[in-house]
């Protein structure tokens, strides 16, 4: 039989499992789609419900009785039924004696009540071997068929026999079981699905705070200025050259805020004289978002490249190159050229390319399926080396880019340094404290610390020599 429904096949199924019955409480909507894809994977179902006559509901092939007859046919229970209705359950706590109820269950809010369901139905029916399961599967992705993105099944429970068993189950549905242990971690597993991308949180609002102060110094020095000075309307210039400004200064910045946590880190370790103290709680949450930083880095390097190329097709761009072949046919004069000028504009870009490169090289290593081909020490090599060169090379291309424009005067609008000055403090800061930092005397003494080494506490063998 061609598997088509991501079931693992009948032939690789512990002798066991085969024909194995299956109870479902609630003929809901996840009550069928998880009957129906157990049916596919060759379970016998039978479902309990309230109303055993609407028998039109569930998937062809399944039992429905009602929940007491329904629970003496498997040893297995699915409560796919909401928390709010377990009441009903008290009256069958005679015919749960026993069995294995997984609880599906999810709630509208994080730490909605003051335990987890699955431990309040463990608590209702006590002679029952409750587990925590299925709850972060949909009931679309069971029924479709689509599982790409939801194939992990977080499964708790306090009977090792009984979490196997429901294992063994998720297995043969083509899912990917994960032991999250006893039932205590139930409330963990609950507030999984409630989650609203955690880990990006943090990188988007920085993201977006750098956005807009950048995108409105923009407005201040290249639109209200030249208005206010000469009463010249360059308003069009928040279509693309402002963006464009502010995509790269942006990106650099927040590549250069993922590594750092690691100096801030570093020189916490090097004051305190041990790694055997917490950081504080602000540096751990950043340093663990360090990925989605360097993710956001990249996608705005993108858009940093595509606005570039968009240059030579400007209206704006032609108009002022035409003016300048032109200037120079009226005066009849050729302007000299500038090899400085060639070798700061060449220079800019290649370093931009370079850059651009390990960027991406950096991004790719960062995809699971990549990282999962190479070991620690060579993943810590690209985000770490890899890392810092594009760094210096992404530092070094804005600072080429800025040239002798740092000495002219007609760069600081209304005294305000270029935007790309403000870009490269936290970069350069970052550079110069991680040379600093890998100073032989200063970088032993982290390696010194981060393998164990406490500055305050004199190892046993040094103290017997003393004595
Ligand atoms: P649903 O469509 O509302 O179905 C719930 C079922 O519970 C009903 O069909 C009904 O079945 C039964 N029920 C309702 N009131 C009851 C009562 N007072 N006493 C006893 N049984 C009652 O809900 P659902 O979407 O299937 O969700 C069921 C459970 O699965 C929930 O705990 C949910 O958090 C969890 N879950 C759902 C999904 C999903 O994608 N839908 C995903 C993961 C987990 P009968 O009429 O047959 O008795």
């Amino acid at each position: 039989m061609e598997n088509s429904s991501n079931c693992i096949p009948l032939s690789t199924m512990k002798e066991s499992e085969k024909g194995q019955t299956v109870c479902i409480f609630g003929t809901g909507d996840f009550g069928q789609s998880l009957g129906f894809k157990m049916l596919q994977c060759g379970y016998n179902v039978v479902f309990g419900s309230r109303n055993p006559q609407s028998s039109s509901l569930i998937p062809k092939g399944a039992k429905i009785l009602s929940h007491e007859e329904a629970a003496k046919e498997s040893s297995i229970i699915i409560i796919a039924i909401h928390r709010e209705h377990y009441n009903f359950l008290v009256d069958l706590r005679e015919q749960l004696q026993g069995k294995v109820l997984v609880d599906v269950s999810n709630n509208l809010k994080k730490n909605q009540y003051p335990e987890s369901n699955a431990e309040y139905l463990a608590g209702m029916v006590p002679g029952a071997k409750v587990v925590k399961a299925f709850n972060t599967v949909s009931a679309w992705a069971l029924q479709s068929g689509t599982l790409d993105a939801s194939r992990q099944v977080f499964i708790c429970g306090d009977d090792v026999k009984a979490k196997n068993m429901v294992m063994d189950i998720a297995r043969s549905l083509g899912l990917t079981p994960l032991d999250q242990g006893s039932l205590l971690s139930a409330n963990e597993g609950e507030n999984y699905p409630l989650q609203l991308f955690p880990m990006w949180r943090l990188p988007m609002y920085i993201c977006a705070g750098f956005t807009i102060l950048i995108f409105f110094y923009g407005v201040l020095t290249e639109v209200i200025y030249p208005y206010v000075k000469n009463k010249e309307n360059t308003l069009y210039l928040t279509v693309i050259t402002i963006p464009n400004r502010v995509f790269p200064i942006v990106s650099l910045i927040l590549l250069a805020l993922v590594y750092l946590p690691g100096i801030i880190a570093a020189i916490i370790q090097l004051y305190r004289g041990t790694k055997y103290r917490r950081f504080p709680d602000w540096l751990d949450k950043w340093m663990l978002c360090r990925k989605q930083l360097g993710l956001v880095a990249l996608a705005y390097a993108f858009l940093h490249v595509i606005y570039t190329l968009v240059i030579p097709i400007r209206y704006y761009v032609r108009w002022w190159s035409d003016q300048y072949t032109i200037n120079q046919v009226k005066s009849n004069n050729t302007y000299p050229f500038l090899s400085h000028y060639a070798w700061l504009s060449d220079s800019y870009v290649a370093l931009g390319i370079l850059g651009f490169f390990f960027y991406i090289l950096l991004g790719i290593t960062s995809l699971p399926s990549v990282s999962n081909a190479v070991n620690w020490r060579e993943f810590r090599f690209v985000q770490s080396k890899l890392g810092y060169l594009t760094l210096l090379l992404c530092t070094a291309h804005t600072l080429v880019y800025g040239g002798d424009r740092f000495i002219y005067g007609y760069a600081y609008k209304w005294f305000l340094p270029p935007a790309f000055v403000i870009s490269l403090i936290i970069p350069c800061a970052v550079l110069v404290m991680k040379f600093i930092l890998v100073v032989p005397c200063l970088d032993s003494r982290i390696t010194k610390i981060r393998q164990g080494w406490e500055r305050n506490v004199k190892c046993s063998a040094e103290l017997d020599i003393k004595k």
